[in-house]
């Protein structure tokens, strides 16, 4: 992809002094419910207008979308309010109604992004036309299936671009819905810094009382805007009703944002810093997760060694695991000195951990 600055156009086009709010239900359903939640967003942060209308849920049996009928809705919306609108298409079908129902944006959610059949479907309809398009990361935190998503459409021709990042589904539980993998959204913005990244809280999160902390999180790490699910009866929501916002509490989470503006060079300055810092922050979190990780893993072999009856302590283990270390540490530029004084940290953490193991 050569010009990635050309990506960009519609976004600098809107000339926002803030950050691209993409903002309305998960799901369109009640030409009632997508008409009330647009007039409620209207003159607020919000340039587009989201809703569902064809819903790809996990498992079949929940309420899968109001389908093309819903498009005539956000006609309306448009008509009524002046706001853009958006919705998510899965297939080439999707893509030719959303275009007769002049939708504005589309965005390619995360279980299609997998498929780069599905992918090159989409990118074959939109051929031609000069639609918004973003992609969600696909559900697993792979680099590659995100990008070749978005090589495949502006490969069709299709240059007004963008990306989702709506975190990724694991097999741990974890606190987020899908979490956020941030250093794969570093890497992601490294690759191609001109392109411009949406962040999805709501997806992320799956909780509404997170979604603040996390948008927080991602305009620190320069992402372009927001997508938030909003829903004036959130509780009641026919999909996705713990993660939606009412349009009074979305509007307070802008209020809230810290929203840095890029203009004069003292603010360049403390931008890039605090870029820096946040991608220290994500380092140090994953930093902590992981050595809890590694106690847990100390704890089980603390209970094996009880059933064994074997000392804590066994020193040509130990002594083997600094070798590596120092090694491994003179390849990625740490001292040999700081490399033994983290490492004698650790491993005194988890004899502790493996006493209290015996002990008990
Ligand atoms: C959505 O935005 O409502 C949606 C279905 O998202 P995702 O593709 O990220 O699951
Ligand atoms: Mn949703």
């Amino acid at each position: 992809m050569e010009n990635t600055k050309e990506m960009r156009t519609w976004l600098d086009e809107l000339n926002l002094d803030h950050p691209l709010v993409i903002a309305g239900p998960c799901s369109a359903e009640t030409e009632e419910q997508v008409l009330r939640i647009a007039h409620e967003l209207k003159d607020t942060d919000v340039n587009y207008f989201r809703a569902g209308i064809w819903k790809p849920r996990t498992r079949p049996g929940n309420f899968e979308g109001v389908g093309a009928l819903g498009l005539k809705w956000l006609q309306k919306v448009k008509a009524e309010t002046g706001m853009k609108t958006a919705t998510e298409v899965a297939n080439a079908a999707h893509v030719k109604l959303a275009l007769e129902h002049d939708i504005d944006l589309l965005w390619i959610g995360a279980r299609s992004t997998v498929s780069p059949f599905i992918m090159q479907e989409i990118a074959d309809a939109l051929e031609g036309t000069d639609k918004i398009v973003l992609v969600k990361n696909p559900i697993n935190p792979d680099l590659s299936l995100w990008l070749g998503g978005i090589e495949r459409l502006y490969t069709s021709g299709i240059k007004n671009l963008g990306a989702i990042h709506r975190g990724f589904s694991t097999y741990e539980k974890t606190k987020y819905r899908n979490i956020p993998e941030w250093q794969l959204a570093i890497e992601f913005q490294d690759k191609f810094p001109d392109l411009p990244l949406i962040n999805d809280p709501s997806h992320i999160t799956g909780k509404r009382d997170m979604i603040l902390d996390v948008s927080q999180t991602a305009l620190d790490l320069n992402f372009d805007g927001l997508m938030i699910e909003s829903h004036y009866d959130p509780d009641n929501a026919w999909s996705d009703a713990a993660q939606q916002v009412t349009p009074a509490a979305l509007i307070q989470i802008m209020k809230d944002l810290k929203i840095r503006k890029e203009s004069s060079e003292e603010v360049e300055y403390n931008t890039s810093l605090n870029t820096l810092r946040a991608q220290i922050d994500v380092i140090d979190n994953n930093l902590i997760e992981k050595l809890g990780k590694r106690m847990k893993i100390s704890d089980s072999i603390g209970s094996l060694k009880k059933d064994g009856n074997i000392a804590v302590l066994q020193s040509s283990r130990w002594n083997e695991i600094l070798g590596k270390m120092i090694l491994e540490g003179e390849q990625n530029g740490l001292s040999e000195e700081f490399i033994l004084r983290m490492f004698k940290a650790i491993h005194q953490e988890s004899i502790n951990h493996q006493e209290k193991v015996l002990k008990s």
